[in-house]
């Protein structure tokens, strides 16, 4: 492991008693329940303020966990991925509704929520139920729900009460952007939010916005049968992905009748009790059910009162911190999606966690660079490292290893003939350099690959490597093997 890096200056050396908390957390997402958790096991008074029926954040209320079990129940009930072995036709069930969706939904959000409430009880974090808004730069004013939950189980009233704290952890995440010139009716025109509670699947549906939410609602309702026009104002989607495989999803999806319209711009959306019309700025109208926005998100910073801790907010609502997730007020930190990219769920608990610990002097390893992407398309997509377009232009020299799934016995058995795995090296030091999946498990088999770069590996240990048949990780073996033939061959010739 890799040297601390900082350790905070002023750490809590005893017991601080001029305050009710030695942290306060505002946000139970992954990065505030990280902080929290962090923080109660260096010993510290901890308490967690959150809105009612949203614990866990927006990560296992509306984002996350919802739109993956969602997926799940999608790839379950339409069969689709098993389509490649039985036939275009095959189905789990014929006709799907979305009470079969939400069923499947409702219950994971259920059960995550009481790991969460059962992780903070145990570890003696208090949770305090209403909305948090700065009195002070020390002092918080819980505003709203008539409830509250303390770790030992008793129950207090929490309409208003203030509560102070040495350290405080800003983790209020982000809601959907909704651009002002359009009418959210929550019925036919919705955001990613709303979509969770829509009564019907659509026939049709325009997704507007093809970023990471946008493509992957596209792609389940389009698995679903629902015929899907993208609207994308850029001319392309993901573009921070290998190339190679935002081609192949794109085609995938077409063949799932998915229509692009990239580069155009939505000019405005009209709405019938009939559906609805989206007007693009070139003059094409689409008709659709249902429209779904799905337009970047705005940091939930409004509510806060910021500027009374000395604090301001950019104008997508985001707080900046320093490299130790501090912002401009150094006891006050923040983490996860207010404070922009990546806005990861992973990511978040990681800055939770690391934020508790230099807030209390606690040794803060330097974030590893390797830290991987997921995309939970159908087919999913995942990669870590550097993509062919980055090192390119920073002219790094590479070679390519791929192995598609077809020619792996496991991708036979489970019937995907699409997935690739591509491994980028250097055939200097056969250092590897990125790693980029598409297909069945793609987010899962990603961490082998972040495993050896994290550790320094190289290609080479995966040429040696024996690994369990048959299964999809061999795909870095033949990865592996195309690579080093591809760099022996350069050295035959040079
Ligand atoms: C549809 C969708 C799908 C996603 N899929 C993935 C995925 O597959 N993988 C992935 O890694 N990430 C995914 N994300 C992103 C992921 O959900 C976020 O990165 C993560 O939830 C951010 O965590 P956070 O700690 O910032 O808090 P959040 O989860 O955003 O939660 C913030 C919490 O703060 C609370 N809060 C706000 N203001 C106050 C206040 N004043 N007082 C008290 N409480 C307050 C809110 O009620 C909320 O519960 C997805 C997001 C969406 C929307």
């Amino acid at each position: 492991m890799d040297p601390p890096t900082d350790v905070s200056p002023d750490v809590t050396a005893g017991p601080d008693t001029s305050h009710d908390y030695d942290l306060l957390v505002i946000g139970s997402g992954p990065g505030g329940q990280k902080a929290a958790i962090a923080a109660a096991k260096l010993g510290k008074r901890v308490a967690v303020v959150e809105r009612r029926g949203m614990i866990g954040g927006v990560c296992t209320q509306t984002g996350t966990i919802p739109s993956k079990t969602l997926r799940e129940a999608v790839l379950y009930l339409t069969g689709y991925a098993m389509r490649g072995l039985y036939g275009e036709s095959y189905r789990v069930k014929q006709d799907i509704t979305v009470q079969d969706l939400l069923a499947r939904t409702n219950f994971v959000i259920g059960r995550e929520e009481e790991v969460i409430r059962a992780q903070l009880q145990r570890n003696r974090v208090d949770l305090l139920s209403g909305a948090a808004r700065f009195v002070d730069e020390h002092a918080v004013e819980v505003v709203g729900d008539p409830r509250g939950e303390r770790s030992d189980g008793r129950r207090f009233r929490g309409e208003h009460q203030t509560v102070t704290a040495a350290k405080i952890v800003v983790a209020t995440g982000t809601r959907p952007a909704r651009p002002p010139q359009v009418e959210f009716d929550e019925r036919r025109v919705v955001d990613s939010d709303g979509i969770l509670a829509m009564e019907q699947i659509p026939a049709s549906m325009v997704v507007v916005g093809a970023g990471v939410i946008g493509i992957e609602y596209a792609s389940m309702f389009a698995a679903l049968g629902t015929r899907v026009t993208v609207v994308e104002r850029r001319p392309q989607m993901l573009d921070f992905c290998d190339a190679e495989v935002v081609e192949s999803l794109k085609f995938h999806l077409r063949d799932l009748a998915v229509t692009f319209r990239f580069g155009e711009e939505v000019s405005g959306v009209s709405v019938s009790e009939r559906g609805t019309v989206t007007t693009l700025a070139s003059g094409k109208k689409i008709p659709a059910e249902t429209v779904m926005y799905s337009a970047g998100r705005q940091g939930v910073t409004d509510q806060l009162a910021v500027e009374r801790a000395g604090l301001e907010v950019d104008d997508r609502g985001r707080l900046k911190v320093d490299e130790h997730f501090r912002t401009a007020a150094p006891h006050i930190y923040a983490v996860g999606d207010v404070i922009g990219f990546p806005a990861l769920a992973a990511t978040s608990m990681e800055q939770g966690r690391q934020a508790a610990y230099h807030a209390f002097g606690e040794p803060v390893p330097s974030t590893s660079a390797v830290s991987p992407f997921g995309i939970y398309t159908i087919p999913e997509v995942s990669y870590c490292g550097a993509t062919e377009a980055e090192l390119t232009e920073q002219s790094v020299p590479y070679e390519v290893g791929i192995s598609r799934y077809r020619e792996l016995a496991r991708g036979q058995i489970v019937g995907d003939d699409y997935g690739m795995l591509k491994l980028l090296v250097s055939p200097d030091t056969h250092a590897l350099l990125g790693v980029h999946v598409f297909g069945t498990s793609a987010t899962e088999l990603v961490h082998i690959g972040q495993a050896i770069m994290g550790c320094g590996g190289t290609v080479d240990y995966l040429v040696d490597a024996v690994l369990n048949f048959p299964t999809l990780s061999e795909a870095y073996k033949v990865a592996a093997l195309d690579a080093t033939n591809k760099i022996r061959a350069l050295e035959q010739f040079a």
